[in-house]
């Protein structure tokens, strides 16, 4: 009990130093012989203090240095937008990144972006900072040495002008500027793209790094759904299925990923062909016919009540997303370039800029999907005239 109380008690002091404490070892607990468990939930949390840190950012501590082990350890949770200020740590320190999507600097060198699973070492003395990126929460383990007590010496705080100094680095966009898009949106083509094409090692990639950007389960699910219409059956079964793996993965990784809403109901028969037929001309910006549909007019019925009605009438998934994730899969795919230009064109009717949909191809190729990149560019570099089919 003298034990247990003592532990919380050095727990609790330490935890206020943040990410590092100013704690040494601990003798009496190095002479320990039997096994402890702190159990989950015990050691209370800290906010980190406002002079070393910009931003909400709570630091969980787990354990302080001891003899045998001269590091201490705690998960920093920081809200997006927060930041440590610069320090060096005179032992050096270890993060692993736990969830989320961080950012680190080291003095004079460029921001580097930080993902789930990462893990940086930051020598002794060197002088850096680590937080959250603009839009999305990181919470990583940090464990430090301890020289004399001590694991961190506090600098100057991270300026915002330091903290975007990297802004035009696309690995960083963030969601505001006409230029750019959101981080969740910059991770649909990829998904798309590989859905398309077949390729489950890059689609388990791309959804890892869309549900870290905040896709919810519903929404990751509805594009491998829609594009079914764009890519068949075969390869959206084969891509719910890596979905599938790739949840589960994260379960078993400690992960809760957000399930999202369920698609509200939609009507049937010849409102259901209303709908889908408004819908399509919201979309393309006029109502659409032409010879193929008075040749084939199943077609022209199927693309009106199901693809524009039964899938675009989902409200799970809103359309810039949808867009993005046609936009993507049809990119992928040759000899398509006439339905890739209309629905380049439908994403900018939906409300995309032609510098996001640009963003959008620097996504794909910097995903290795170059000849995507490449045919979205020329979708974007040809005039806007009507291409035939949907
Ligand atoms: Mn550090």
């Amino acid at each position: 009990m003298r034990r247990a109380r003592k532990g919380r008690a050095t727990l609790a002091a330490w935890a206020l130093a943040a990410c590092a404490g100013m704690l040494g070892a601990d003798p009496a607990d190095a002479q320990a012989a039997a096994q402890e468990i702190v159990r989950a939930g015990v050691q209370p949390p800290a906010a980190g203090p406002a002079e070393y840190f910009t931003g909400r950012v709570r630091v969980d501590p787990a354990w302080p240095a001891n003899d045998e082990i001269n590091a201490s350890g705690g998960t920093v949770t920081f809200e997006a937008g927060a930041r440590s200020a610069w320090h060096t740590h005179p032992r050096g320190q270890r993060l692993l990144v736990l969830s989320g999507v961080g950012l680190t600097q080291e003095w004079g060198k460029t921001v580097q972006v930080l993902r789930p699973g990462d893990v940086v070492w930051c020598p002794p003395g060197a002088k850096h900072w680590h937080g959250a990126a603009p839009t999305t929460p990181m919470s990583h383990l940090a464990v430090t040495g301890t020289l004399n007590g001590r694991n961190v010496d506090w600098m100057e705080k991270v300026t915002d002008a330091q903290y975007d100094a990297d802004a035009s680095n696309t690995e960083r966009t963030t969601m505001n500027a006409d230029q750019r898009l959101s981080r969740k949106h910059q991770a649909i083509p990829p998904i798309a793209a590989a859905m398309a094409v077949g390729d489950m090692a890059q689609l388990g990639t791309a959804l890892n790094e869309g549900l870290d950007e905040g896709l919810t389960i519903s929404e990751a699910r509805e594009v491998l759904v829609q594009l079914y219409a764009y890519a068949g059956f075969p390869r959206s079964l084969n891509a719910l299925g890596e979905l599938m793996k790739v949840l589960e993965a994260r379960r078993q990784r400690g992960l809760k990923d957000a399930p999202g809403r369920d698609p509200g109901s939609l009507p049937t028969g010849k409102e259901l062909l209303a709908l889908g037929t408004a819908n399509q001309t919201r979309l393309s910006g006029a109502p659409v016919h032409g010879p193929l549909f008075d040749f084939a007019p199943a077609i022209d019925e199927f693309l009106k009540t199901h693809l524009f009605g039964d899938i675009f009438g989902r409200d799970n998934l809103d359309w810039p997303s949808r867009e993005l994730a046609t936009v993507g899969a049809l990119a992928a795919l040759p000899g398509v370039e006439s339905q890739l230009q209309s629905h380049v064109r439908i994403a900018m009717n939906v409300g995309l800029t032609a510098p996001q949909l640009r963003s959008a191809a620097d996504v794909l190729a910097a995903r290795g999907f170059r000849e995507a990149a490449g045919r979205i560019v020329s979708a974007l570099d040809k005039p806007l005239a009507n291409a035939p089919g949907r």
